[in-house]
């Protein structure tokens, strides 16, 4: 592995949270500043291949530093990215409706979709606001 991909799957491996390119950019450039945007690119496409990452299939694209196979939920408001613990069960649910299905090789890991708890108390306090606006003050 060329000095390249090792920064890069460094910078994977140091942002753990399941990293966006632009930020695995960022962040190989803090090590190798001359790096190129497109070499991150291919870098992490080859890490992924030789199984030293994993890419999470989110819009924008993540990558994770955990290959074991495994879940995740994305926030629909802010994109971020965690993993789904205690989910063996449910998977294993997938796989045999998918066998049913009639198709074999199946991979059981999902990505779901949510609001996260974050964006959940920043919208619940947007919410509140507007109802206090909308209160006006003839009422009793
Ligand atoms: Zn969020
Ligand atoms: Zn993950």
């Amino acid at each position: 592995m060329n000095r390249q991909k090792t920064a890069i799957l460094q910078a994977v491996r140091k942002l753990r949270s399941h990293p966006t390119v632009d930020e695995i950019f960022a962040e190989t450039r803090r090590s190798l500043n001359s790096i190129s945007l497109a070499t991150v690119y291919r870098g992490l496409e080859w890490l992924a291949e030789q199984g030293l990452i994993m890419r999470v299939d989110t819009r924008p694209r993540r990558y994770d530093h955990q290959t074991r196979p495994h879940s995740h939920v994305v926030c629909r408001y802010c994109g971020r990215v965690e993993d789904l613990r205690d989910v063996s069960g449910a998977e294993a649910a997938l796989v045999e409706a998918a066998r049913r299905a009639g198709y074999s090789e199946v991979q059981p890991f999902v990505v779901l979709s949510g609001v996260c708890r974050a964006c959940r108390y920043a919208h619940v306090r947007q919410a509140d606001l507007s109802a206090e606006e909308g209160r006006g003050h003839d009422g009793g």
